[in-house]
């Protein structure tokens, strides 16, 4: 799902990045003066997080005590669903049957799905027969099945029921009627917890149904959507009847309908030797904007099928449908979007791959599909536009980021619904653990083990946890990602680096790098960071390994330096960073000491002599020898520390002899 808020922060200077932010932006920066003129404003900013948590705390305390939680029982596994539906999108009222084919999974008397308090069942169905059932207070339907079903029985049964789904009629209630145009349109949204509210369902995160068939009847003037393919479409006595048909495993939080004077847009999309049917649902005043947007839909399938694995739906169809909350939902083939804005476009169209072919096993892993989306929202720009549009796209989300010290991208509280979809850690952050974890290993590695995990059959078109997707990140990389999870998913905040450097005769730099954390609960972020050193005619960029506070490097860049820049790519979450540049040691020697006088150790850089042997002795002022080293295989420049701590006070001499013909001699003072 993406909400509008997910987005307002982001200010986008480029001229490249407004021609395709702008639209959405416009809906956002409410506050911002440029925007202001513009006539698409629907309410500040504030004013939608306001109605955003309402919602939210709405669904909470509408649920009896942890309702969040599924009450339907674990007896039995759900494979395919059957929904008759009748609306009426002016009308907020549903009346319907649904068909569940199960197997029994432990010897069972009744089973308990989930089910709104408000919406009454009129029978229940079970081989000719009529089952009695009872509705305990905790939007739940508990089903008699007269004898005990023994494990392993297959067996159907079919719920009747009819009312006026709960909640008040929000943009963000999971069954909304509202109007376009002046016509009237309805549309479901269960995202997290909601698909109880209008029908009998297994609402919790373990049980996708293998297949689904619905019918959706409307008066005839309307529409209507769902997911999968529209096999036909029949008019009779003033009704219109829609029936689809989906073959992949679903989760019920994805099942989705939508009602209203659809436009009905036919597209299709090569992938490969394959044409995927595009079929869009728009309101018929907006038609053209959908109809403008279909490349930008088409080559990022195109760019997501190609880099991870194919569309997990190839066999059936990709679409959209228009409706009236504030963002989008990635329903399973067939995203609702409130309007054409490419950011959403992609984050939705990403999702089918994050959160519906791989489902979040639980809310507390909610970024494994949040922050997939964002970062597939980001490689697109990579991919699309310029760097400079890709640099300010992440500096203004480091800035949101780093814009609080604390929290963490796994949910700490399933209960707060504003909390598990938290733009800045859940989407934000957590796209940017992804990012991070490429910048780690590598693209090779990076895109490698998302396509495994993508692959994984105990994962694919089910769910997965946070271990999961470290598994296949280990397994891949040969690494251990411990550290990597500990400090960037489960633990809080974000580094701020400081870098110390100097310039080190014609083309060394010595640099010393610490980092300071933004909460304790990570003391160190252990990461390779990127330096930019550079002067007026080159630059060059290395990568230090940071592993501890006041690691000192020496390294060859080439040429004098005279600034250096941390992170220029962003490649890492961190803000308030600081160089300081000391003063440059000696630029014409071919060997330089420091520090000299001496303490614990000093560093000799010795350059421009040819390779070959190398001996280096340290004399005491009576000619005793004190240390010595070695080298056969002289590269021509190179460092070498010296150890000074147990040296006594006084005048020390240093001599480099090399391939026993050239005597270099320096004085060192203790
Ligand atoms: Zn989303």
């Amino acid at each position: 799902m993406a909400t509008k808020n997910i987005y307002h922060r982001f200010k986008y200077a480029n001229k490249h990045f407004k021609r395709w932010i702008l639209p959405l932006l416009f809906l956002l920066l409410a506050q911002q003066d440029w925007a202001q003129n513009n006539n698409q404003i629907q309410g500040s900013i504030d004013e939608i997080a306001v109605i955003e948590q309402k919602a939210a705390i709405n669904k909470v305390l509408r649920s009896s005590k942890n309702s969040m939680l599924s009450f339907a029982s674990s007896n039995f596994d759900v494979h395919y669903i059957v929904c008759n539906w009748n609306i009426d999108p002016a009308i907020r009222y549903i009346q319907g049957n649904v068909k569940f084919g199960f197997t029994i999974t432990e010897k069972a008397n009744s089973i308990t799905f989930d089910l709104a308090n408000e919406l009454l069942v009129d029978s229940i169905r079970y081989k000719n027969n009529k089952l009695s059932f009872s509705r305990p207070p905790n939007n739940s339907v508990v089903i008699n099945l007269g004898n005990s079903l023994e494990k392993n029985i297959k067996d159907e049964l079919t719920i009747f029921y009819k009312g006026i789904p709960p909640a008040a009629n929000s943009p963000f209630s999971t069954f909304t009627n509202s109007s376009h145009a002046g016509v009237p349109v309805m549309w479901t949204l269960s995202e997290p917890y909601g698909g109880k509210d209008w029908w009998p369902c297994k609402n919790g995160l373990n049980d996708k149904a293998d297949s689904i068939d619905i019918s959706i009847t409307t008066p005839d003037k309307y529409t209507s959507s769902c997911n999968g393919l529209l096999i036909k479409e029949l008019i009779v006595g003033g009704k219109r009847t829609t029936f689809w048909k989906h073959r992949y495993p679903i989760a019920t939080y994805l099942i989705a309908i939508a009602a209203t004077n659809y436009s009905i847009i036919k597209d299709s999309i090569q992938l490969g030797n394959k044409w995927l049917p595009l079929m869009e649902h728009a309101y018929p005043e907006r038609i053209s904007e959908f109809k403008n947007a279909a490349s930008i839909t088409k080559r990022t399938m195109q760019l997501l099928h190609n880099t991870f694995t194919p569309y997990p739906f190839i066999n059936e169809r990709y679409g959209h449908t228009q409706f009236g909350f504030s963002g989008g939902m990635e329903h399973q083939t067939n995203s609702f979007m409130v309007n054409m804005n490419e950011t959403l476009i992609v984050h939705e169209l990403a999702h089918q791959w994050f959160g519906n072919k791989i489902t979040c096993g639980s809310w507390k892993d909610i970024w494994l599909n949040e922050g997939f989306a964002i970062f597939c929202t980001n490689f697109s720009t990579e991919k699309f536009y310029s760097e400079t549009s890709l640099l300010n796209l992440y500096r203004s989300q480091i800035n949101f980021i780093t814009s609080n010290k604390k929290g963490t991208v796994y949910v700490d509280d399933t209960t707060s619904v504003s909390r598990i979809f938290d733009s800045r850690l859940t989407y934000t952050k957590g796209g940017w653990v992804l990012q991070m974890l490429r910048w780690k290993l590598g693209d090779d590695t990076f895109f490698k083990a998302v396509k495994n995990y993508l692959e994984d059959p105990a994962l694919a078109y089910r769910y997965a946890f946070t271990s999961d997707l470290k598994k296949h990140f280990e397994i891949t990389s040969g690494k251990n990602l411990d550290e990597f999870f500990n400090d960037w998913v489960y633990g809080n905040g974000y580094p701020s680096y400081q870098l110390r450097w100097n310039a080190l005769g014609k083309s060394w730099v010595n640099t010393t790098l610490s980092q300071t954390t933004s909460d304790n609960t990570v003391d160190f972020f252990e990461m390779p960071v990127a330096i930019r050193f550079k002067n007026a005619l080159r630059d060059t960029t290395i990568i230090i390994d940071h592993q501890k506070n006041g690691q000192t490097n020496f390294i060859n860049i080439g040429f004098i330096a005279d600034s250096a820049f941390i992170d220029p790519k962003l490649k890492i979450i961190s803000v308030n960073n600081t160089v300081v540049k000391s003063q440059a040691i000696s630029n014409d020697e071919d060997v330089i000491m420091f520090p000299n006088p001496v303490k614990n150790s000093f560093n000799v850089l010795i350059s421009n002599l040819k390779e070959g042997s190398l001996q280096l002795s340290l004399y005491n002022s009576t000619g005793q020898v004190v240390w010595q080293k070695r080298n056969e295989n002289f590269r021509g420049a190179e460092i070498y520390n010296i150890p000074s701590d147990k040296l006594s006070s006084g005048v020390y001499w240093l001599s480099i002899r090399k391939d026993k013909e050239k005597i270099i001699v320096r004085r060192i003072l203790k």
